[in-house]
Parts: structure tokens; C-alpha cells; sequence
């Protein structure tokens, strides 16, 4: 088992296929000309079946693909294909744009659930966040996905000033549809000119919905990041993702194989152990694995506190988020 040195069993390993994308949202990649890694430098396809089968054997039970874009990756239904005979549950998230090419891939390996991202209801909206036009091909696939039976989960990045507008629209989307939204504070990244207060936070977005609507909280499991609530008579839900405002560190389960092979015990730590290295040379990377989780941080990547209104994001230390695998 995998636990680190404050008792926080780690069974959830996030794999990021690759930092590629075919979007450009703001929040996620540096403004910055932004040089996708080669792909002699990713983590090849037996050997990131090879590295989740070390973390399975090490009492890993859930491995979530993400990116970068999953889909963009060239072996991406092989890679699902073969992880899903593991003993473990297999979940992607993605921004949904290529779901309907892989549709008969993902419900025969079994995946019950897809997170996908869309911050915003409204075409031209989205195509500023994102620098692309593919609303219509986002939405679609999300309807797609729902009729495939596949749980949907719809992750929003709350903005102020870009989307906030939007939160009792995306809560009245829930009326008539099975799809789970899932508001996600805006975090602190590399190269993301993050500032406090662009900042909605958890209590803000249930102030702004009960304004509306009354919800109840429903039932969460130890360890999950959102908060989830239901509207009487709504056919979906939604939930808040509190990172910056309430972390949830002191349940945390989560680790992360970025796409170059590198294990971070936090989204937030600068702390990495080259795992794709020594597994090149042969070596066995158990001890490697668990000194990095031995190493991991009370809260937040020891980098910042919930007092996140002084924070200044030029002192933290990490990567981009799309270099990471969100
Ligand atoms: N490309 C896929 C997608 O967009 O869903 C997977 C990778 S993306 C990095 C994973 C998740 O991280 C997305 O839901 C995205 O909205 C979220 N994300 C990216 N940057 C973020 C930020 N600065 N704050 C909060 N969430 C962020
Ligand atoms: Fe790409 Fe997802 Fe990042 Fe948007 S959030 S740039 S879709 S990786």
C-alpha cells in the first residue's frame, strides 16, 4: 500500500497521456509559446500499461486518464484497452471534442463515467476560452455519452468575470438532463496569470444558486474533492470543487504520472520522481514510488495555504497544468 507519512492511503493514480491539445484554454496553458514535449520524451504505450501495473500491485484501485487532451494521444484506444483488463476502475477526462470516435472503445472497456470540460453554455464565450470552435462538437458528444449510458460529469472552471454569469445556467441544465456539473475554483498554475480575485468561491457559488434554488447535500465518499448537492424534481446535479477556499488534503488519495514519466505525490508539489528513467534501464521502481509518497506534503504541495486572497502565485513552484494532468 502507498501511504505517506501523515496515514493517507494513495489507491487513485491520474496518468496524463500526453501534454498535447487541440484547445488553448486560458487558465491551462502558459500564454507563453508553449512547446509540446517530443514524443520520443512521453512514456510509450507498454510503458505506461507497465507503470500502472506496478501502481496496481501497490494497492492502486482507480487510474483516471486525462492530459494535455487523452484523445489526442495516437495509441489512446490501445492504451484504454489494455488498462482496462487491470484490477482497477478506469475513468477519463477530456474536453470531450474526439468522445465520438472512441465511443465503441470506451463502453467496451467498460468505463461507467467521463469527466468532460466546458466552462461556458454560449458559443462565442467558448471559443475565447478555448481559441477553438467546437461548442457544438463538445455538446453533442456530451449528449453522446449519455445515451451510450455513460455517467457524465461536466467540469466548469468558475471565473470572475468570464463564467460566473453562467452557474444558474449550467444548474438549470440539470433540470431535464442526467449530466453531473462540477464548479471548479480556479486554481494557481505556472504561466496562468492566476490572481486572487478572479477567484468563486465554494460558498459564493452555493450563495449565487440558492438565490434560485434550494438544494440538499448529497452523501460524498471520504474521498472526494467535490461537494455534492441535488434539486428536488432536477434530473442531474451538481457539485464544488473547493481547492483554493476548503482543500480537501487531509483525504487526499490522489497521485500523478505526468506523460513524461515523472510521479508527483500533489497537483501542487515541485517535487517529482523520474519513474520512466530507471524503468528504461530496467530497474524496479518500487522504492522510487514510495519514497516520493513518503515525501508528500501535509496540504497543498507545502507551497501555499487556504488563505489563498494573499497569495502570490509567482512563489509557487510547479507546471503548468497542462504539463501536469489536471
Ligand atoms: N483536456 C482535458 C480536459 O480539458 O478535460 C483533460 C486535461 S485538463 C488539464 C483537466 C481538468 O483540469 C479540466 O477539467 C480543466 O478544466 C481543469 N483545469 C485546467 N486548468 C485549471 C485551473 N487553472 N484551475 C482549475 N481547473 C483547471
Ligand atoms: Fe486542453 Fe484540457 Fe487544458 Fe483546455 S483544459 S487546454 S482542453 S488540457
Amino acid at each position: 500500500m502507498l501511504t505517506d507519512s501523515f496515514g493517507r492511503i494513495h489507491n487513485y493514480l491520474r496518468i496524463s497521456l500526453t501534454d498535447n491539445c487541440n484547445f488553448r484554454c486560458f487558465y491551462c496553458m502558459p500564454e507563453d509559446d508553449y512547446d509540446f514535449t517530443p514524443p520520443a520524451r512521453l512514456m510509450q504505450k507498454d510503458e505506461i500499461v507497465a507503470l500502472a501495473k506496478k501502481f496496481v500491485e501497490l494497492g492502486v484501485n482507480k487510474i483516471r486518464l486525462t492530459g494535455g487532451e487523452p484523445f489526442m494521444r495516437k495509441e489512446v484506444g490501445e492504451i484504454i484497452q489494455d488498462l482496462s483488463v487491470l484490477p482497477a476502475s478506469l475513468s477519463i477526462t477530456t474536453n470531450g471534442t474526439r468522445l465520438h470516435e472512441f465511443a465503441a472503445t470506451i463502453v467496451h472497456a467498460g468505463i461507467k463515467g467521463i469527466n468532460i470540460s466546458l466552462d461556458t453554455l454560449q458559443r462565442e464565450k467558448f471559443i475565447f476560452i478555448t481559441k477553438r470552435d467546437q461548442y457544438e462538437a463538445v455538446k453533442n458528444n456530451i449528449s453522446l455519452m449519455i445515451n451510450k449510458g455513460i455517467h457524465v460529469k461536466v467540469n466548469v472552471v468558475v471565473m470572475k468575470g468570464v463564467n460566473d454569469d453562467e452557474i444558474i445556467h449550467f444548474v438549470e441544465w440539470t433540470k431535464e438532463h442526467h449530466v453531473h456539473i462540477r464548479f471548479i475554483e480556479f486554481m494557481p498554475f505556472t504561466g496562468n496569470r492566476w490572481t486572487s480575485n478572479k477567484v468563486i468561491t465554494w460558498e459564493e457559488i452555493l450563495d449565487l444558486i440558492s438565490e434560485k434554488y434550494s438544494f440538499v447535500p448529497l452523501k460524498n465518499d471520504i474521498h472526494d474533492t467535490a461537494k455534492s448537492y441535488s434539486i428536488q424534481g432536477h434530473a442531474g446535479s451538481f457539485s464544488v470543487i473547493s481547492t483554493m477556499s476548503a482543500p480537501f488534503c487531509s483525504s487526499c488519495n490522489r497521485i500523478r504520472l505526468t506523460a513524461d514519466g515523472k510521479l508527483k505525490n500533489c497537483l501542487f508539489s515541485n517535487y517529482e520522481t523520474d519513474l520512466l528513467t530507471p524503468y528504461r534501464k530496467g530497474e524496479d521502481v518500487t522504492d522510487l514510488i514510495q519514497k516520493n509518497i513518503l515525501q508528500k506534503k501535509k496540504e497543498l504541495g507545502g507551497q501555499f495555504n487556504n488563505a489563498f486572497e494573499d497569495l502570490n502565485p509567482d512563489t509557487i513552484l510547479n507546471r503548468s497544468m497542462i504539463n501536469i494532468g489536471g
